[in-house]
């Protein structure tokens, strides 16, 4: 451990990671995680240490890092943190997005809090159990992938599909988690145990072509797709209470009455009415299967009626909703418009979810106890998607976790996300690298 207990270590690779620039745009040419993955492999190396890459696409970089356990039947953990980012717009920001500057302990850049953060205090807390000769039962995998802010073609799904030996664990945390949420007096933790799914869905609807310059009962495409719109809008989905919901609910130690009030379908939405629209909308999707109308095409001259017009709709599922489930809740919005549209398009990327009652979940809430003196964790359903999903699928149990400190409250971590000016401080980096290690002890052995 050095002088500053490691805080100057994990602030300088967070640097590192941030100057790459790894700006994934959503195109195969973009990413070029293999920066970061020099990056990182400089700073793990060391004797007896025995780092895989894997390049599945040109400089789509991943990265993987074992510390083998002594004993097969012990559990396998693994810490993955992606190690590309989302384009930044410079105009908004204070700072150069990608200088990486250190202001009065305070690290700014793209990628600071999404995710490098946690993929850098992974590393470093990987780096100081190697250094201390750490000799565990149970494997422990760093694995840093390349392509999240995507769709994981090049990276974790990659990974999961082709190199499933390289990878295969009983446990796995990733972002994102750990962030204070702005409920009563003692700091309360999520721990992400579950992700939506996505069912992005294109409907079109048929009209017949004419002259614009005569639309006496005419037959317009256009229009009867804006009362699809309009409907789809105005649809309220069935509010669903499952027992993530109620675990969550239950472990704000919120007054009785208030409890009772977020437990029930009207009294959600009375509560939803009365909250910061911020926190209603995350409450929100965290009990509904959501319908964005989100993009809306249709015609092609203005003296021409349209026959045809489409509107993509992004879906997304709670756990345990699929396909015929989602036609089911469009049908009930469209009404006697059902018959009119047709399906173009559909996604198929179904919720996951990990039970909470697991040695991963004790193992967390113990260290976290340790390291934040009368915080609670709670488990929470993330609205978004992360690639945890690839290998909850595989039946790992996998959470999304970090821990913030009180300068990053969930408020503003989730402003940040994406978002201008993102930043991190000192202090959550030190809570991070002993969290990860300090799991990793509790776990492994
Ligand atoms: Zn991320």
């Amino acid at each position: 451990m050095t002088a500053d207990d490691g805080m100057g270590e994990v602030t300088d690779l967070l640097q590192q990671l941030i100057r790459n620039k790894c700006v994934n745009d959503g195109t195969v040419g973009s990413g070029h995680e293999v920066r970061s993955v020099e990056t990182l492999s400089a700073y793990l190396a060391g004797p007896g240490v025995e780092i895989q890459r894997y390049e599945p696409a040109p400089g789509r970089g991943n990265l993987v890092m074992r510390i083998e356990g002594s004993d097969t039947s012990a559990p396998t953990l693994c810490y993955m943190g992606h190690i590309d980012v989302v384009p930044v717009d410079p105009a908004g920001w204070q700072r150069d997005p990608f200088a990486g500057d250190l202001v009065d302990g305070v690290v700014w850049g793209r990628g600071a809090i999404d995710m490098l953060c946690l993929t850098a205090s992974m590393a470093v807390a990987t780096k100081r159990l190697l250094g201390n000769g750490w000799r565990p039962r149970g494997t422990l995998i760093y694995l840093a992938v390349a392509d999240e802010e995507a769709l994981g073609t090049y990276g974790a799904q990659w990974l999961v599909d082709n190199e499933w030996d390289a990878v295969r664990c009983d446990m796995l945390i990733t972002e994102f988690g750990g962030a204070r949420l702005p409920i009563g007096s003692t700091p309360k933790l999520p721990i992400m145990v579950a992700e939506k799914g996505s069912h992005w869905t294109r409907l079109r609807v048929r009209g017949t072509p004419g002259h614009g310059s005569a639309p006496y009962k005419s037959d317009n495409a256009v229009v009867k797709l804006a009362e699809v719109v309009r409907r789809i809008a105005a649809y309220k989905p069935p509010t669903v209470m499952d027992d993530l919901w109620t675990g969550f609910i239950d472990g704000l130690d919120l007054p009785l009455a208030e409890r009772t009030l977020l437990k029930t379908g009207p009294g959600l939405e009375v509560a939803l009415g009365r909250m910061p629209v911020g926190i209603a909308r995350l409450l929100h999707a965290a009990t509904h299967t959501t319908f964005s109308p989100n993009v809306a095409q249709g015609g092609v001259k203005t003296n021409i009626i349209p026959d045809n017009a489409d509107v993509a709709i992004d879906i997304r599922t709670l756990p345990g909703v699929n396909g015929e489930a989602v036609h089911a809740m469009l049908r009930d919005a469209l009404g006697d418009l059902w018959s009119a549209v047709e399906v173009a398009e559909e996604g198929d990327n179904p919720a996951s979810a990990s039970p909470t009652d697991t040695d991963l979940w004790r193992a967390l809430e113990r260290v976290t106890d340790r390291l934040v003196p009368g915080a609670a964790t709670v488990p929470m359903l993330l609205v978004g998607a992360t690639d945890a999903r690839f290998f909850r699928r595989k039946g790992v149990t996998a959470y999304g976790y970090g821990l913030f400190s009180d300068q990053i409250p969930f408020n503003e971590f989730g402003r940040m996300l994406h978002g201008n000016d993102e930043r991190i401080d000192q202090a959550s980096l030190r809570l991070m690298v002993d969290l990860w290690e300090g799991a990793a002890r509790e776990l492994l052995g």
